[in-house]
C-alpha cells in the first residue's frame, strides 16, 4: 500500500532502511559476455536486483512476414522467474511482464541502428533471477550491454535507473519495499550523450518541482550508470586481449 504511516522509510538521520542516502544508487556489479551461445550477453547486480540479458541477432527474421524491407525488428521478452519474488510468480508471461517487454524495446530502440539489417531480426531477452524493484531500469541497462556485447551497431549505450518519493522526501533508485509504500516511481533511460530520454514512466504522483528534482537525479544516476557499462565493457576485451579470466577484477565494476 503506497503511502502506508506505519513503516517508517526514513530514520531520524535521514538515511533509508538499507543505509542509504537519499540519492545515493544501491550497489552495482556488471559482466559482459558471460554466455558462450548467445550472440551478446551480460549479466547485472543492480541492489539485490540479479539480471540477465542474451541477445541473438542480426538474422534473418523467421517467421518471413514480420521481416522489414528498410530494417531490422527488434523483439523483446522480459521474464521473471518463478523464484525472483518471495511468493512463487507464475512462469507464464503476465500482462506486466508484456508491458515492460514493449517499453524496455521502445527504450533500446533509438540506440539501435536496425536501418543497417534489413529484413532481419535483433531479439532480446531479459531473464529476472532475483527482483527487488527498479527491475525494467536494471534490465534496460543490461539488454544495452548484451547488445554491443552482440557487436550490433549502436549509436550509443542506453543506461537507466528510476527515481522517486517516500515520505514526502524525492529520492534516487527505490528498493522494493520504498516502491511498495512509497509514494512515487519514476523510472527513466537515458542515451547519455544525445541526452535523449527514451524511458519515462510514472507511478503514483509528483509536483511539478519534485518531478523536476527526481528527473534531475535519474538522469544524473544514468549518467554514472553510463560510465561504469563502458568500464564493463572495456573490462571484457582487457581480459580477451591478456587471455587471462580475473573473476576478482570482473567484480571491481561497481558503484
Ligand atoms: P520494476 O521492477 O521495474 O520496478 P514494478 O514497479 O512493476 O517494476 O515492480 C516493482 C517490484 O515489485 C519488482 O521489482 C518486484 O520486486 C516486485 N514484483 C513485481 N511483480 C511481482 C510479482 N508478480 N510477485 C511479487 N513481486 C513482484
Amino acid at each position: 500500500m503506497r503511502n502506508d504511516p506505519a513503516v517508517k522509510l526514513i530514520d531520524s538521520k535521514g538515511l533509508r532502511v538499507d543505509g542509504r542516502r537519499l540519492d545515493e544508487l544501491r550497489p552495482i556489479k556488471m559482466e559482459v559476455g558471460i554466455l558462450d551461445k548467445a550472440n551478446g550477453s551480460a549479466y547485472i547486480e543492480h541492489g539485490k536486483n540479479k539480471i540477465l540479458a542474451a541477445v541473438y541477432g542480426p538474422r534473418e527474421a523467421h517467421p518471413k512476414h514480420i521481416a522489414l524491407a528498410d530494417r531490422a525488428v527488434v523483439r523483446c521478452r522480459y521474464h521473471m522467474a518463478p523464484f525472483s519474488v518471495d511468493e512463487r510468480k507464475s512462469p507464464a508471461p503476465s500482462r506486466r511482464e508484456l508491458e515492460l517487454s514493449k517499453v524496455i524495446r521502445e527504450s533500446l530502440e533509438p540506440a539501435i541502428m536496425s536501418e543497417y539489417f534489413p529484413r532481419a531480426t535483433i531479439d532480446i531477452f531479459i531473464e529476472v533471477l532475483q527482483a527487488d524493484a527498479g527491475t525494467r531500469c536494471a534490465g534496460i541497462t543490461a539488454a544495452s550491454l548484451a547488445l554491443a556485447d552482440a557487436g550490433i551497431p549502436m549509436r550509443e549505450l542506453v543506461a537507466a535507473c528510476a527515481a522517486g518519493k517516500i515520505e514526502g522526501k524525492v529520492i534516487l533508485d527505490l528498493s522494493d519495499i520504498e516502491d511498495k509504500k512509497g509514494e512515487a516511481d519514476l523510472p527513466v533511460a537515458l542515451l547519455p550523450k544525445s541526452n535523449v530520454i527514451s524511458l519515462i514512466q510514472m507511478d503514483g504522483s509528483l509536483s511539478d518541482e519534485e518531478f523536476r528534482q527526481a528527473l534531475d537525479l535519474s538522469t544524473d544516476a544514468c549518467r554514472k550508470i553510463y560510465e561504469m557499462q563502458r568500464e564493463a565493457l572495456k573490462l571484457k576485451y582487457h581480459i580477451v586481449r591478456d587471455g587471462t579470466e580475473d573473476k576478482e577484477e570482473m567484480a571491481e565494476v561497481k558503484a
